[in-house]
This record gives structure tokens, sequence and C-alpha cells, in this order.
């Protein structure tokens, strides 16, 4: 008997956002039978995950995504950044990295969340073997022996599916996380990002801006219509100041703040503000369960890497399964502990470093006891004039260091 098929699926996502509906679209070729369960719907406001927020999406993001079939309608409503200028406001040292010196067409592209949710969602609809319930939210799990026991809270009452293997997929505070009893932990940066678009005088063109400023970072990355997307991190108090300016007094402040380098801004967009913590599940994998994307790391966005990190879960985690389908055949199963243990042997390096590089940023350029900005000054200098090393950073950042998956290659699943 098939066993994975006495299941009403082999996999369930507990949350249908950036992460967990990229992985149901990657799982695709493998003809497995998944739902994604999702708690709010894509076109509500409160939509957590496909807001108005701009993803800088790295190379290996952008080779999934090829080799997913879906970049061509990314690409057409993303804008390539070509160029990214780092700076330390009111000091000398700056820093810059250039596609042509990496050899790639672009470092990244910046695509608005809302706008990849449209992409992604519309695609879901074309995937056989594909549910997606929405909304619909999990809550409470039963792990047995052999399967899954997921409770679904819908507006019509409550149900209950079973899977091979259940995906935390839900966020930076997964509930899931915990009823499949992997703890978290969380540390506050007492900071909030500031996040909306502005006009500037001169067109971002395709350079992407990262300011340090004594009170934090501030990103500025080019987006359509020759408008920048802004991401400002501040102090809690003055991020919530900042919400409630007026467009014309809080333009002036963010001209303050980033300079003229862009010229004067103007026409600014709706703002909105998210609390920045570092989130670390102590696990990823627990008995038939495992936990991708926020789920297992929330980080800072200072260094834009957060999604990025997550679409290498989903390759790695479609990887591990695709190989076990070779070898198994018809009688797959999803959630055995082979494949969930080489999952996470796999994946916690990565993003180990990750966080612990991301952190260090922000504690690095947060840090204004002497002799620390002297010290940043001659470090981006250093980085600036020593070509190896932004060859390193980049592809660190670009997400094309160590062991690749076939996704994050480029590389199809079948
Ligand atoms: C200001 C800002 C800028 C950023 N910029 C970048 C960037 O440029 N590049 C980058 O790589 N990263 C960036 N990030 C990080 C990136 O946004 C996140 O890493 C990414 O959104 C994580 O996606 P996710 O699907 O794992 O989690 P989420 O986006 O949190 O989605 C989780 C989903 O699960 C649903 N859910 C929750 N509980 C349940 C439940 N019990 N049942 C069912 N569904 C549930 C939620 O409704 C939600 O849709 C940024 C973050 C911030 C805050």
């Amino acid at each position: 008997m098939n066993q994975a098929k006495a299941t009403d699926y082999d996999i369930i996502i507990a949350g249908g956002g950036m992460i967990g509906t990229s992985l149901g679209l990657a799982l695709a070729p493998l003809k497995l039978r998944v739902a994604i369960i999702e708690a709010v719907a894509r076109s509500a406001e409160q939509q957590p995950s496909f807001d108005d927020r701009s993803t800088a999406l790295s190379r290996s993001s952008q080779r999934t995504f090829e080799a997913m079939g879906l970049w061509p309608e990314i690409v057409a409503a993303s804008t390539p950044i070509k160029n990214i200028h780092v700076s330390d406001k009111g000091r000398f040292g700056f820093a810059h990295i250039d596609a042509g010196e990496q050899e790639v067409e672009a470092l990244g592209y910046v695509v608005i969340n809302r706008v990849l949710g449209q992409v992604l969602q519309s695609s879901l609809s074309g995937v056989d073997g594909l549910d997606l319930s929405c909304p619909a939210k999990i809550c409470a799990v039963a792990v047995a022996s052999d399967e899954v026991v997921a409770t679904i809270e819908e507006p019509g009452g409550q149900r209950q599916l079973t899977c091979k293997l259940l995906v935390a997929a839900d966020g930076a505070n997964s509930g899931v996380r915990d009823m499949i009893g992997i703890s978290a932990s969380r540390v506050d940066y007492d900071q909030w990002a500031v996040i909306g678009n502005v006009l500037p005088e001169k067109a971002p063109g395709n350079c992407a801006y990262e300011r340090f400023t004594d009170t934090g970072p501030i990103a500025m990355l080019p987006i359509a219509d020759e408008r920048a997307a802004f991401v400002w991190m501040l102090p809690p108090a003055s991020a919530r100041e900042l919400l409630t300016l007026s467009d014309e007094e809080f333009t002036d402040r963010l001209q303050d703040t980033f300079g003229y380098r862009l010229g004067r801004f103007s026409k600014v967009g709706k703002r909105a503000a998210y609390p920045l913590a570092l989130t670390k599940a102590n696990g990823l994998i627990a008995k038939r369960s495992v936990v991708v994307g926020n789920a297992a790391h929330g980080l800072h966005p200072v260094a834009a890497q957060g999604f990025n990190l997550g679409m290498r879960d989903v390759a790695a985690l479609c990887d591990c399964i695709a190989d076990a389908r070779d070898d198994q055949a018809e009688s797959l199963d999803c959630g055995s502990a082979a494949i969930l243990e080489n999952y996470a042997e796999w994946r916690r390096s990565d993003q180990k470093k990750l966080v612990r590089f991301t952190d260090g940023i922000v504690r690095l350029f947060g840090d204004q006891r002497p002799p620390v900005p002297a010290l940043r000054d001659l470090g981006m200098l250093a980085f600036d004039m020593i070509p190896g090393v932004r060859k390193t950073f980049a592809k660190h950042t670009m997400g094309l260091a160590g062991r690749l998956p076939r996704l994050s290659r480029g590389v199809p699943l079948a």
C-alpha cells in the first residue's frame, strides 16, 4: 500500500505568506498533495506578508524563481539593483559594490511585496494537487508516528486535516512552531522600521543606498516610476512620532537624515512601521514537522536578507524531498526522519552565519563609542579598496556561497 496516500495531504504548509506560498509553488513539479493554510486574505489591508514593503531579491532568490518558471512575471514588476552605495552619516567612510565588477547583470531586484503576492497567488490556481485554504488558521496540531493531524479554524467552523509533513511557515511569531514543541528566542532591537516611498529629484536609476546614522540605518531602494522605497530604522519613540507628521514635515526629516545625494524629495506615499527583533527557533525540525522562513529566523532588515534566507530554506527542503522521491518512488514519506535530518543538517550553518552577520552589522553600526566609528571608517575604506573582500561579501549577500540546492542554482526540480 502506498503509505503517503493514507493521509489527506503529503504536506501541509502553515502560513501562505511570502515563504509558504513560494514553497507550495516550488514543490509543484514533485506532484505531491499539498495544502497551504493561510490565516489572512491576500487582499486584506492587514495581510502581514504581502504588504506595502519592498523586498530586495538576491541572486539566489532570482534563480529559484527562474527554476520555478515565475521569473519573467516577477522581473517585469521589479527594478534591478546594479550598484550599492553604503555610507556613514557625518563620517568619511563609504563603500560601494558594482554589478559589473561582480560579473552579474544585477546585484538584486526590488519588488513590492503586494506585487510579488499577486504573481505568486495567481500561479497557485494552475498547480494540480495544491489546495489553498484562506482565510483559515491552524489552531492545534497532534503529531503521531505516521501522520500529523492539524485542526483548521475557518469562518464555517473547525475541521481536521492529516499530512505526512507539517511545515511551519507562519512567520516570526509562529504559533505552529510552539504547537510542534520548538521553542524560540527573541531579542528586541529597540528599533522600528518606518517604510514608504518617495519621489526624489534625481532618479535613483539602479542604485540602492544604505546610510548609517547615529539613530539607525536608512535604506533607499530604486523602484518603478523613478521613485525610491525607504526603510528607515530608528528608536520606537522616534518612529511613532514620524508616523504622526504631515507629509511635508516627514519629507523634511527624511531629507535631513538621508541628505541630498538624490536631490529634493517630494510626494511621499503611505507610511507604515514594523517593530524589529531577532527571533531564532531553537531547532529546525521536530517529529514530522519543520520550521522555515521567519518561523525559523526573523532577521533585522538592515542587510535585506530575511526573505532570501527563507527562499534557501524552501530550495533545500524541496531538494531533500526530491532526492528522497528519486530513492523511494511510490512509497515516499515526506515527513520521514531521514528527510528532515538531511534538511536540518544542510540549513543550520547558512542560517547561523546570516543571523550572526545581520546582527553583527546592527551592533557594529549602532555603536557610537570611540574608537568604533573610526574603525568603521577604516573598515569601509578597506572594503572599498580591496576587490577580493568585496567579491566574497557580494557572493554571500547574493546567496551564492556554500553548497547550493538545485533551485538556488536555477535548476528546475523536474
Ligand atoms: C521593513 C522590512 C523590510 C524587509 N526587507 C527585506 C528585503 O529587502 N529582503 C529580504 O530578503 N527580506 C526582507 N525583509 C524580511 C522579509 O519580509 C521576511 O523575511 C519575510 O516576509 C518572511 O516571510 P514568511 O512567509 O516566512 O513570514 P511572514 O511574512 O510573517 O508570513 C507568515 C504568514 O503566516 C500566516 N499565519 C500566521 N499564523 C498562522 C496560522 N496559525 N495558520 C495559518 N497561517 C498563519 C500569516 O498570516 C502570514 O501570511 C524585510 C522585513 C521588514 C520588516
